[in-house]
């Protein structure tokens, strides 16, 4: 994707966070300028490398119009701050509705009165729910089983409205599992607390963590794991740029699914980090995670003919070598 950005201005709302970081290196890289609105509250300011912070939380009107205020060159919002830990949302779902649907109804008003009227946002593959029907295409019934993709199902509604009543341009972007880490080593996933497989099985390899548990060997899969489709993150940020580029193609609206295609079981992903680090990672099995599903992977067919998004950086062992080339050295 030879998409040259020189002299843009994109605001990357929830840019000091994981996918958010590596989406402000990409813009960057093709000579925008990334502008991020964060409160830090899961996001880490070291993350911010490549344009300015601004501190603001997305359900506060008056510091967004401020903040908006300060670069009126702005054409184009990537929304990616959200509360996204799916047992949290379980347990504290007015925090979820909150932050997530009130955060992003706030954050829409505040650019529909700076006139900005494209939005790049962030769901998930979350918001399809139980379905056996794999691969799974943009068409699907959206039934979320959590909270967390109630409220990603929500605001895709909300945006929807707002293209229909308020000419708001959007692409929604449905990830699947985003892992791996940037190739230079610049940023990488550092939640907390951590629930994702990849790096929890990365800090007990590295011995920061006990045995890490398997949760559920009993599943209708060939190994008895679950399965999941794991996209690098570089590549869910080169998925953005392609909506940019389609947004100057004309693009108005569009649901589109982030993933590689490929399923994956929970076990394969543990041999391949063993192969890859030459370290031993024993497991546990664990009872089945409430509202996990035995296979999840997306049809990359629509990525591909309105993003002309192919991923290029999300073979299993390139997944593995990034994230564990950065939780190695952040250990
Ligand atoms: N998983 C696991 N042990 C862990 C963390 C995750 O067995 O410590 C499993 C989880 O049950 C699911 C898969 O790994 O089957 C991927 O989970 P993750 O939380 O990474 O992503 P999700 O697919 O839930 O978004």
């Amino acid at each position: 994707m030879n998409i040259d950005l020189t002299g843009r201005d994109i605001i990357v709302v929830g840019g000091a966070g994981y996918i958010g970081s590596h989406v402000c290196k990409s813009l960057n890289q093709r000579g925008a300028r990334p502008i991020v609105f964060d409160n830090l509250s899961s996001g880490h300011a070291h993350a911010v490398k490549w344009g300015p912070l601004e501190e603001v939380d997305v359900r506060n009107a008056d510091a967004l119009d401020q903040a908006f205020a300060k670069y009126p060159q702005t054409k184009t919002v990537v929304h990616l701050a959200s509360s996204i830990e799916v047992g949290i949302g379980e347990t504290h779902p007015a925090e979820f509705y909150d932050n997530n649907v009130t955060g992003a109804l706030v954050l829409l008003r505040a650019m529909d009165r700076a006139k900005i009227k494209r939005l790049i946002f962030s769901s998930t593959c979350a918001t399809y729910g139980e379905t056996q029907n794999m691969p799974l295409v943009e068409s699907e019934i959206q039934n979320p089983v959590s909270t967390y993709g109630k409220t990603k199902l929500a605001i895709e509604h909300m945006i929807q409205s707002f293209h229909k009543a308020y000419g708001l341009s959007y692409v929604t972007l449905r990830y699947f599992n985003a892992c791996g880490a940037d190739a230079e080593g610049d940023i990488g996933e550092e939640h907390d607390p951590e629930t994702h497989l990849i790096p929890i099985a990365m800090q007990s390899a590295l011995g920061l963590r006990g045995k890490m548990k398997i949760f559920g060997l009993d599943y209708d899969t060939p190994d008895g794991t679950c399965i999941r489709d794991y996209i690098h993150v570089t590549d869910i940020a080169r998925a953005h740029i392609g909506a940019i580029n389609a947004f100057d193609d004309g693009l108005t609206s569009a649901e589109v699914n982030i993933g590689t295609g490929q399923g994956v079981s929970n076990l394969e992903i543990l041999k391949t980090i063993e192969r890859v680090t030459g370290l031993p990672l024993p497991f546990e099995k664990a009872p089945r995670r409430p509202g996990d599903l035995s296979r999840l992977y997306a049809d990359p067919t629509n990525a591909r003919s309105v993003l002309g998004f192919e991923p290029q950086h999300s073979d299993l062992d390139n997944i593995i070598k990034t994230a564990w080339r950065f939780h190695s050295q952040n250990r």
